[in-house]
């Protein structure tokens, strides 16, 4: 095994989170290793962004790659109640007269691997099946890691600073055992791709559709992709899409699961009336948690790695980007002023934090039956401006908290989840 320290940052996962942080301390100068274990693109659910990424690819440099991508344009999402009825789109316009507004609805294979050639064209080396098996740590600061490539070889390679952007492999928050499960988001989802079906015209055809089921036990998303691909996934309680449908011997048969909700959604049946299912049906359980710290001496979590919340408002991909332009900013600072400390590097925590409350919120209004957003407006129209500012995701530029007093008269609404 051979042992290097060659580098200022290690950053384990080539996924948005990671790419980000990546990009943006490798512009400044610094050397920049990051790790991808898989060694071709992969297929990976999360394909629709929210406006609020803009700024993040601002500084990217990723804005005009995406502008002449073949990525459809998203220019707001509409919610479809258990009746069948659709509401109003809500159009991220109507609160932001920017060219911010509209975002994109991506393929993830081919938008992970986009933003990882940006990091190498900024100066990143990117190293692609190569694995870390596990952070090395003297005491609580890390100290580098060992990797694992496709032939097995291993090797430690040892940097000032390392970045967990493993997404749900949440590698150092299982190794220190920070994550906590959201309580009372036990969720499981099924997913697949569709080619063909029907899609809205003009300014409505790249929309995001949240479709509730008949009895509101679960919803499904409708997401446009390129090549008359869309994505097509249901989520609901664990023990309602999947413990409690075993069959008599134990099996989950997750196609006919996936049937049986499709049929309770007449407005996307009609929708994918002659369309072809491309992919077999695929599942993920659990994924709502977070981890009680965002860093420690000389490490940092950003993306899925420190937490995710659910996917009723694709906000994941957002707070991938966010938490790791924030994490880069305050790395940037820790080498500046050579301090590594978790008070330094965890400086971003707060704020971060902060940002998810709302969108967390908003999260469990949702999965609350007896609260509708329709009802909500009607009774308080002033706060429409507030809902689309945070399904736009401007959580951090926009004071948004004051339209949960309101809400919190019609649904009980989550206490707050600080930092350890
Ligand atoms: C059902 C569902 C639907 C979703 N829909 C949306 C949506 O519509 N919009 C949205 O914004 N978000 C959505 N999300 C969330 C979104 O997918 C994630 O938030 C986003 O992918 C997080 O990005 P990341 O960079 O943190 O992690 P990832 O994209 O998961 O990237 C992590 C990377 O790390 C690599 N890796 C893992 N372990 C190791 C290791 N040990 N060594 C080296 N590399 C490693 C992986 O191969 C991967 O490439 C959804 C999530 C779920 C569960």
């Amino acid at each position: 095994m051979n042992t290097h320290h060659n580098y200022d940052t290690i950053i384990i996962g080539g996924g948005p989170a990671g790419s980000t942080v990546a990009t943006l301390v490798a512009e400044q100068g610094y050397r920049v290793l990051l790790l991808e274990r898989a060694t071709i693109p992969q297929f990976k659910i999360g394909e629709s962004l929210i406006p609020a990424t803009y700024w993040t690819f601002k500084r990217l440099g990723m804005l005009e790659k995406l502008r002449t991508s073949h990525f459809p344009q998203k220019y707001s999402v509409q919610f479809y109640s258990r009746t069948g009825k659709g509401s109003t789109p809500f159009y991220f316009f109507q609160t932001n007269p920017h060219e911010s507004a509209v975002t994109w609805q991506v393929l993830r294979s081919e938008f992970d691997e986009m933003l990882l050639d940006n990091a190498t064209e900024k100066g990143a080396e990117v190293r692609r099946g190569v694995g870390v098996r596990e952070v090395l740590f003297e005491g609580d600061t890390a100290t580098g890691v060992v990797t694992q490539n496709t032939n097995g070889t291993r090797e430690t390679l040892h940097a000032t600073v390392i970045v967990d952007s493993t997404g749900q492999r949440s590698l150092i928050g299982r190794q220190l055992n920070l994550n906590t499960i959201e309580p009372n988001l036990k969720m499981a989802s099924l997913f697949t791709h569709y080619e063909g079906g029907h899609r809205d015209e003009g300014i409505d055809e790249g929309a995001t559709l949240i479709l509730h089921t008949e009895e509101k036990d679960s919803w499904f998303w409708s997401i446009p992709l390129p090549y008359n691909r869309t994505s097509i996934g249901v989520v609901g309680e664990l023990d309602y899409l999947l413990q409690n449908r075993r069959d008599a011997d134990g099996r989950l048969d997750t196609q006919k699961i996936f049937n049986e909700e499709l049929e309770k959604c007449m407005p996307l049946q009609q929708r994918l009336e002659g369309a072809k299912q491309l992919l077999p049906i695929q599942t993920t359980k659990d994924f709502s948690y977070r981890a009680s710290r965002i860093a420690g001496n000389n490490w940092v979590l950003v993306g899925d790695a420190f937490g995710f919340l659910d996917p009723v408002y694709s906000t994941g991909l957002f707070l991938a980007l966010k938490s790791g332009e924030m994490a880069a900013d305050v790395i940037i600072e820790a080498f500046r002023k050579d301090d590594f400390s978790e008070a330094q590097l965890g400086s971003f925590g707060p704020a971060f934090v902060d940002g998810m409350e709302a969108f967390r919120k908003l999260v469990y209004a949702f999965y609350t039956k007896e609260f509708s957003f329709a009802r909500f407006l009607s009774e308080y129209p002033e706060h429409q401006g507030g809902i689309v500012d945070i399904l736009s995701g401007d959580v951090f530029r926009k004071d948004v908290t004051h339209i949960f007093p309101a809400m919190a008269k019609m649904c009980p609404l989550p206490p707050e989840m600080s930092l350890g």
